[in-house]
């Protein structure tokens, strides 16, 4: 797709005030006579540089009727980028003045005069697009670049900015195209009745298709964690600490801590950075019996967030459920468990996890005051709680990596970092699993499209199998073609671009 703009755009790529040097972007046929009416060069002109140079100029005040000292506006670096080996694909001068905002503003008021117009969010990446230089895929991942706050989503940023999700989907394209033209091939000589795909290899085909859009499609619960921050949910019944730990782990007091039960009535999201990876803790009501209608939704949202996670933190106030242990178990009945006490609490808990899909970690929290009891007590209670763990048949065992169990103590900040590194440990296990070869989706508008054309080539597969007209059979492939190709732009709609573009920041 290659379009020509006719008019000229400036935007500041960088917010003035806020660093020493600013940056202002002019792209368009207009970028040199206005880069020349802007500055005057030691030596020569923007329009007569050579391609990719770096030209030192002073801006002097508009109106300024001599070119004094007094003046001066701003000294500046310019750079010099011709079509069509620019970031837009156009002629491009990048104006580099001290971050000033009264500077930066004065140059878009003179480049405006002189025939620029202020440009629009993303502007500059949709003309990178419209001029063929990247796809749109890529140009999405220019914004996720920009985005990016951690290791993990820079890394899968730059994949897809470098064409790992494009490469991807022309593979399936090409695949599916070659099937597409031997049943386009079948129609043209429909009356000779002859079949050019055999069944067989095209259902083969389309298996391989299938299986790979499927496996695109359902990275993006992980790709969009990683993007947005992993869920984390913080859960477990009132009291048990899990307002002290988020705010342990932020190292702020955002939640209300409170010995009063039921403080927590709504979740409370906080993102943080842990190791290069971005979770997205949420703090949670405390989950027990209540006759509070506020509370109950509070309780619902819990469980709601539960279902959202990725990871889910059961913590376990480790002094009540020794107490809980040592009421009803005298001590050396201790590992032997009928604890109705404990079901009670954690079973709904628990029957909202999914231990198939979830990551599950058992926090044992006011370890700091498990100094009050008798080591051997404490251990026994561990123990127990472990037992009854098995008993429910969580798959907690030695080496098992969907759940385990840590021991903390929230107030004072011990084993925090323990836990933290489980959860990165796991955070970065997945994402190396899950992006081995391949990508991981993460954008919203590419997993619809992705899920779109499943659906279409999976009436093809059923179509083929039950020998509907190979005219129907091919209109839907050409359907999931054609969604496949809207991810890449391929094939667009204008509302798609804006809708896209309006997300940019002004100047990228
Ligand atoms: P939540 O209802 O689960 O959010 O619990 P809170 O975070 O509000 O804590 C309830 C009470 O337990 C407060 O008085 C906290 O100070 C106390 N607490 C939380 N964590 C610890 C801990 O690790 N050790 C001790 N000793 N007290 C704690």
């Amino acid at each position: 797709m290659n379009t020509i703009n006719d008019d000229t755009i400036i935007a500041p790529a960088t917010i003035p005030g806020t660093g020493a040097i600013s940056l202002l972007r002019i792209s368009g046929p207009k970028s040199f006579p206005i880069a020349d009416s802007l500055v005057s060069f030691r030596k020569g002109s923007a329009a007569q540089a050579a391609p990719n140079t770096i030209k030192f100029g002073t801006i002097y005040k508009k109106n300024a009727v001599e070119h004094t000292p007094d003046t001066v506006l701003d000294e500046v670096l310019v750079c010099i980028y011709k079509a069509p080996h620019s970031y837009t694909g156009e002629d491009s001068v990048e104006i580099m003045c001290h971050a000033s905002s009264y500077i930066v503003s004065e140059i878009i008021a003179y480049a405006l005069e002189a025939g620029a117009r202020f440009a629009m969010p993303g502007e500059f990446t949709q003309r990178s697009f419209l001029s063929g230089k990247m796809d749109l895929t890529q140009a999405e991942a220019v914004a996720d670049v920009v985005a990016s706050s951690t290791e993990a989503s820079h890394r899968v940023a730059v994949k897809q900015l470098k064409g790992g999700f494009s490469s991807e989907l022309a593979s399936l394209r090409e695949k599916l195209l070659e099937m597409a033209s031997l049943l386009e091939l079948e129609l043209d000589f429909s009356e000779e009745d002859v079949e050019f795909a055999k069944r067989d290899q095209l259902d083969a085909l389309l298996d391989t298709v299938l299986a790979k859009i499927d496996a695109l499609a359902s990275s993006f619960r992980l790709g969009n964690a990683i993007k947005n921050g992993i869920p984390v949910a913080i859960v477990g019944p009132t009291n048990a600490g899990k307002s002290t730990l988020l705010n342990c782990i932020l190292g702020e007091q955002r939640a209300i801590v409170s010995n009063i039960a039921g403080t927590t009535r709504d979740t409370i999201e906080e993102t943080f950075n842990v190791d290069g990876v971005l979770f997205r803790f949420v703090d949670t009501a405390g989950i027990r019996e209540t006759s509070g209608e506020i509370e109950k939704i509070g309780i619902q949202r819990s469980f709601e967030s539960i279902r959202k996670a990725e990871i889910v933190i059961i913590l376990l106030d480790a002094v009540t459920l020794c107490d809980t242990l040592s009421d009803t178990l005298s001590d050396t009945l201790c590992n032997t468990l009928s604890k109705s006490d404990i079901d009670k609490i954690y079973s709904p808990i628990l029957d909202s996890v999914d231990f198939t899909s979830q990551k599950v970690i058992f926090v044992l929290n006011k370890a700091d005051l498990m100094a009050d009891f008798s080591g051997n007590k404490n251990v026994k209670c561990y123990n127990s709680f472990v037992l009854w763990l098995k008993e429910k048949q969580l798959g907690i065992c030695e080496g098992d990596s969907s759940s385990e169990i840590c021991q903390i103590s929230a107030l004072t900040g011990n084993g925090v970092d323990s836990l933290l590194k489980t959860l990165s440990g796991h955070a970065k296990s997945r994402l190396t699993a899950a992006s081995d070869g391949s990508v991981l989706v993460t954008n919203i508008r590419h997993w619809e499209a992705l899920v779109t054309a499943h659906k279409s080539l999976q009436k093809v597969k059923a179509g083929l199998a039950s020998g509907t007209p190979t005219d129907l059979v091919a209109e839907d492939l050409r359907s999931a073609l054609s969604t496949l190709g809207t991810i890449t732009g391929e094939i667009t709609h204008t509302e798609v671009l804006e809708n896209i573009f309006k997300n940019f920041c002004i100047g990228k």
